[in-house]
This record gives structure tokens, C-alpha cells and sequence, in this order.
């Protein structure tokens, strides 16, 4: 006999990331369109004068950047091969086959990948105009439920919760349910009754807020993310992480990084101005734009006849744009499209105004 992978493992829908294309744009992975801070390449570039050096496994420089940046303590940070590594160590730590985690309804497909590996059971909590539904998410609960993951804002709907709702999320919760506030797309939000949860992770003893630098920083191939909260947390996650998880190049470019705010807030600045440019005039076709506050906007398209999700993808496609379909996440009639450079939404504004008028 051959020998057999787990049964949970099997029953895992591998992820599919972003298409891309050799030439063309790619709007399908949120990337950032200007690229990363010039001192984090030229910093991960020095790295490259040492690659026979083992990293700093406690990626102690970068965690303390991090604390400076945020004024948080960097004991209680810990730093994972994108955020999407911390989610893995979480359900390596937290869950077993029996566990339930609870998500929204079109909340970010990641969550339910690392639960089927260890063998924990995904609630999916219906949204409400695409958004988290926190009495539906506390309605949930069971006694099996250890985590809730919500991305706040969420991908790929590009909608958020407020502080106010997010706070009774976690008020309903029973103690010991850990809560994992995702705040990947925190530094694109300009909304007052908006918060990443950072002051959430630092005062609740179950709520962990996660970061990435995979986009504003626009640092994903070296894959870089972080974790903040409670001691007890912080260290079951540095108990299962591998010794090295972060490499050397990561660490020093994520330093770099989180100290330029010029480049972080041109790149803010960038994307609202693009990404009401883009919702505006793709509305203007008649489509419906879902409110984003992210770096990307969710299109919902007509289910039948010319005008369907499926078509418009392959217009753009033909007229070279990669955009993201999310079948996946229960939304057939939908595209996500990442804002880009200028020009390639100057494109998807052309392709798609076309698309919708030729018919
Ligand atoms: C892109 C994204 C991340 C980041 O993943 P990394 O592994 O850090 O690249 C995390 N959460 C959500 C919701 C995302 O869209």
C-alpha cells in the first residue's frame, strides 16, 4: 500500500492565486502598482552580500521597528512568512478535527484552508450587503468554535466593520474563543470609525490582530507578515513556528519598509484616488461597485445573458487584464479588480465601458 496523506488532507481545495500574464497588467493578486519603498529593495538587496548566513530567528531588529513604528511592545509581536503562515500556526496551535472556526460568508478563503489541515470544521456566517454579520457570527457559536477569523476589511468584498461592531463581536464572544482581527488592508482605510484592532490585541487576553507587508509595502514575493497580541497567544505561535520561518532578506527589506511612511502614504494617497476614479466610472456603466475601502473593488455583474462575469472577464483578458474571478468565494457574478497603475485602470475603464455599451 501506497502510503496515505491524512483524510483531511484530501478533502483540501488547494488555493489559486492570481492569475498572470507575461505581458499586460495584473489586477488579480492587490499587489501595490508602485511597486516598494526604494530603502526596502536597496535593503534587501544589501542582504543579498550574505545569503550563506542563517536569519535572525527571532527577527528581533524587525520586530522591534515594528513596535517603534507602532508603539507597541515587540514581545508580544510575532513575525510569519506572510500573514498567511500565522494563520497556519494558529490552527497548528489552537485546532484539532472536531474544532470549529467561524468566517463570514465571503470572507478571505485562506482561514478554511489551515482549519481543513488540521482537521477543524469552517462555519461560513451569511453576509449582510456583503459584509460581516456579527449577530449571525455570534449566533455561530458552539462549544467546538476556537476561532473567528474575520478580515477587517475583508477581501475579496472590500467592505468593513466599525470599531463599534467589531467591539461587540468581541463582547459576545465567549473567553475563550480567540479572535484573529485581519487588518491586511488596514493602511489603505481612511474611515473615522475604522480601527486595524491594534489597541483590541494589546488589552484583550483572546483577540490577535494580523499584518502584511505584502501589500501597501508591496514586499509579497519576499512574503512577509506579523502578529500582535496577547503573551500567551505570541508565544504558542513562536512554540510551533519553524526556527527560521522569516528569511534574512524579508527582515531586513520589512525594517525598511515600515520605516518609510512617505512611501506608505503616497501609496495611500495613490489608491483613493484611483479607486474612486475606477468605482465611479465603472458604476457609471450600470454595474454595481461594492463600497471598497481597500486596494480593489468587487463588480457585481447581470447572472445570464451578454452582460455576465464570465464574459467581461474574457474582454479584459483579450484586451490584456488580469482580474481576479471569485467563484471560489461564492461569488459567481463577480470580478475583483485590483487597483493598478494609472493606466491599466484607464484600461479596465475603457474594456469595460465597451463591453457594456457593444451590447
Ligand atoms: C493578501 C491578504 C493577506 C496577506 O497574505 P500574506 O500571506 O501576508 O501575503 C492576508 N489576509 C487577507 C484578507 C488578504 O487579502
Amino acid at each position: 500500500m501506497a502510503p496515505e496523506p491524512l483524510p483531511n488532507v484530501l478533502e483540501i481545495t488547494p488555493y489559486v492565486p492570481g492569475l498572470s500574464l507575461e505581458t499586460g497588467y495584473k489586477l488579480s493578486s492587490n499587489e501595490n502598482p508602485l511597486g516598494c519603498s526604494p530603502a526596502a529593495r536597496d535593503a534587501a538587496l544589501q542582504g543579498l552580500t550574505q545569503l550563506e548566513v542563517y536569519p535572525d530567528g527571532g527577527a528581533n531588529l524587525l520586530r522591534n521597528a515594528i513596535g517603534e513604528r507602532y508603539g507597541i511592545d515587540p514581545e508580544r509581536i510575532v513575525c510569519g512568512a506572510g500573514s498567511d503562515e500565522i494563520f497556519q500556526l494558529l490552527a497548528r496551535a489552537y485546532l484539532q478535527a472536531g474544532d470549529e472556526i467561524i468566517q463570514s460568508e465571503h470572507g478571505f478563503l485562506v482561514y478554511q484552508l489551515v482549519a481543513q489541515q488540521s482537521g477543524a470544521k469552517t462555519i461560513k456566517v451569511p453576509d449582510v450587503d456583503m459584509t460581516a454579520h456579527v449577530d449571525g457570527i455570534l449566533s455561530a457559536v458552539t462549544e467546538q468554535t476556537k476561532i473567528v477569523f474575520l478580515a477587517n476589511p475583508n477581501n475579496p468584498t472590500g467592505t468593513y466593520l466599525p470599531f463599534e461592531e467589531v467591539r461587540r463581536l468581541h463582547a459576545g464572544l465567549p473567553s475563550n474563543v480567540l479572535l484573529v482581527l485581519d487588518a491586511a488592508y488596514a493602511e489603505y482605510v481612511s474611515k473615522n470609525d475604522y480601527s486595524s484592532g491594534l489597541e483590541m490585541a494589546g488589552s484583550l487576553e483572546n483577540v490577535l490582530m494580523t499584518r502584511t507587508f505584502s501589500k501597501i509595502y508591496g514586499l509579497a514575493a519576499l512574503r512577509l507578515g506579523w502578529a500582535y497580541g496577547p503573551a500567551k497567544v505570541i508565544d504558542a505561535i513562536n512554540r510551533v513556528r519553524g526556527p527560521f520561518n522569516v528569511n534574512a532578506l524579508a527582515q531586513l527589506a520589512g525594517i525598511a519598509a515600515i520605516e518609510d511612511d512617505g512611501f506608505t502614504s503616497k501609496s495611500a494617497e495613490f489608491n483613493r484616488r484611483e479607486l474612486a476614479r475606477l468605482s465611479e466610472a465603472i458604476e457609471s456603466t450600470g454595474l454595481k461597485v461594492y463600497p471598497s475601502v481597500a486596494n480593489f473593488v468587487l463588480v457585481e455583474f447581470p447572472s445570464e445573458g451578454d452582460y455576465t462575469a464570465e464574459k467581461a472577464d474574457a474582454a479584459l483578458q483579450k484586451d490584456g487584464v488580469i482580474v481576479r474571478d471569485v467563484k471560489a468565494y461564492g461569488l459567481p457574478n463577480c470580478l475583483r479588480i485590483s487597483i493598478g497603475v494609472k493606466e491599466a485602470n484607464d484600461q479596465v475603464i475603457s474594456t469595460i465601458s465597451t463591453f457594456m455599451a457593444a451590447r
